[in-house]
């Protein structure tokens, strides 16, 4: 049987490809299809290597980035959140606004200020008066962490809502989707592609776009030609399962980027924490999230099995204690029912940006979220949609940044 013939397959359903399956498939006249193998069940997770850095119901999303570049990729992408509720009927945004933390009187926290001053984000000085208590009476933050409050475009996304939300509008579109792992992808002598996948599809597309995130370097993707510069890192995030009263306790809580070194007494490569408030869970539970910014111990990840392994383990203990026991005293006589560990993976680039980049003339790439993917999901997926379809940088901001480094 012949291949089927795609104009675009974009390899990788998660934040960065399902969005880009949305926005390439706007055009209707482009034949689209998206690979990707959709989050395994629990019996599943032992024959799957290829997973994602998206199983997950909290991501938070602010605007209060210092840079420029980031401002433009956020900003781009929260503005059609509404957007993408709308046309999938599926609810992927709380705007709970964030609290960010940093040391009184550092250089670290007038950057935090200047940042904020400079894009104009508004906030509301929480060290001021009585306003914590007042909007946050069970919040009890320590006397060195100055807390600024942002609540414009501040708050967190359901990832796998928003992976959902995004693929069922390119499916509205005509988008083919492959439940699948693309297993090799090779070149043509007529400089088309062929994708063969676990279960056996054989797929023909003229032109690809790469984004598989942490597992890119991991199976025989021929065009890719040489391995990007991108490292894989272990990511512990505490679930801490609480009551339905206590939920209702917490009804106003927001986010949290605390940034300090030591937090929880932590290594230093551990700059401070982010916190997630209760989020109803599939197993019907709520639960606070807590983890880790910077870099958790022996955090490197080279190979498919020691990816696997990770996500079978139950994360860092050290992170699981520590981080815990600091939750606990923030919210004072906060009653947690159970507390496990989540395992996840990110991957960083040397430039701290997404690689977007059209390695040749029918070959894509938009990977790497150095953490921060969720935030920018929507407008990485439309640059690399329009950069692949049309060869042509589609953004007010220098494609030079986001070229693809190479090791
Ligand atoms: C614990 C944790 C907390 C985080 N918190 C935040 C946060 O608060 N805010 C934020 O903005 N970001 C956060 N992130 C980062 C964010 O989730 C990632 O940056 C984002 O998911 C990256 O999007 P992506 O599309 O590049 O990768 P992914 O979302 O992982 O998608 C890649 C997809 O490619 C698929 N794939 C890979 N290989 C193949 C193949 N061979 N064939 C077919 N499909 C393939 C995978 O299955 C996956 O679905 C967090 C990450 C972790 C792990």
């Amino acid at each position: 049987m012949q291949p089927k013939i795609f104009d675009l397959c974009i390899i990788g359903a998660g934040m960065y490809g399902s969005a880009a399956a949305r926005h390439a498939s706007a055009h209707s006249a482009v034949k689209v299809c998206l690979i990707g193998p959709s989050e395994p069940k629990e019996d599943e997770r032992e024959t799957r290597d290829i997973l994602s850095s998206h199983y997950d119901e909290g991501r938070i999303v602010h605007i209060a980035y210092a840079s420029p570049v980031m401002q433009v990729l956020v900003r781009n992408t929260i503005k059609r959140f509404r957007e993408i509720e709308k046309l999938s009927g599926i609810n992927i945004f709380s705007p709970v606004g964030t609290i960010f933390t940093a040391e009184r009187d550092t250089s670290f926290f007038y950057k935090l200020l200047q940042g904020f001053e400079m894009h104009d984000v508004n906030y509301i000085d929480l060290s001021k008066e009585d306003i914590m208590k007042q909007r946050f009476p069970y919040l009890k933050l320590e006397d060195c962490d100055h807390p600024l409050f942002a609540d414009d475009r501040a708050g967190y996304i359901k990832a796998r809502g928003m992976v959902e939300a995004q693929k069922k509008i390119a499916h509205l579109q005509g988008c083919h989707i492959v439940d699948d792992v693309a297993e090799e992808v090779k070149d043509f002598k007529d400089g088309a592609h062929q994708i063969i996948t676990k279960k056996g599809h054989v797929l023909k597309a003229k032109k690809i776009l790469f984004c598989t995130g942490a597992f890119t370097a991991f199976k025989k993707f021929d065009p890719l030609k040489k391995k990007l510069k991108i490292q894989v890192k272990r990511e512990t995030a505490v679930m801490m399962r609480i009551s339905e009263g206590e939920k209702n306790r917490l009804g106003s809580m927001p986010t949290l980027m605390m940034y300090r070194d030591n937090l929880a007494d932590m290594p230093a490569a551990a700059k401070g924490a982010y916190i997630l408030p209760p989020i109803r869970y599939p197993d019907g539970h709520w639960y606070l999230k807590i983890g880790h910014m910077g870099i958790q111990r022996n955090s490197e990840l080279n190979t498919l099995e020691e990816i696997k392994e990770w996500y079978k383990s139950d994360g860092d203990q050290e992170v699981l204690d520590k981080y815990s026991k600091f939750l606990i005293g923030i919210i004072p006589g906060l009653k947690v029912e159970e507390v496990k560990g989540k395992t996840c993976v990110t991957c960083d680039s040397p430039s701290d940006l997404p690689y977007i980049d059209r390695i040749s003339p029918t070959v894509t790439v938009a990977v790497v979220g150095n953490g921060r993917g969720a935030t920018i999901c929507d407008e990485v997926g439309r640059i690399a949609a329009d950069l692949s379809l049309t060869g042509k940088w589609n953004s007010e901001l220098p494609q030079k940044l986001f070229e693809a480094i190479f090791i």
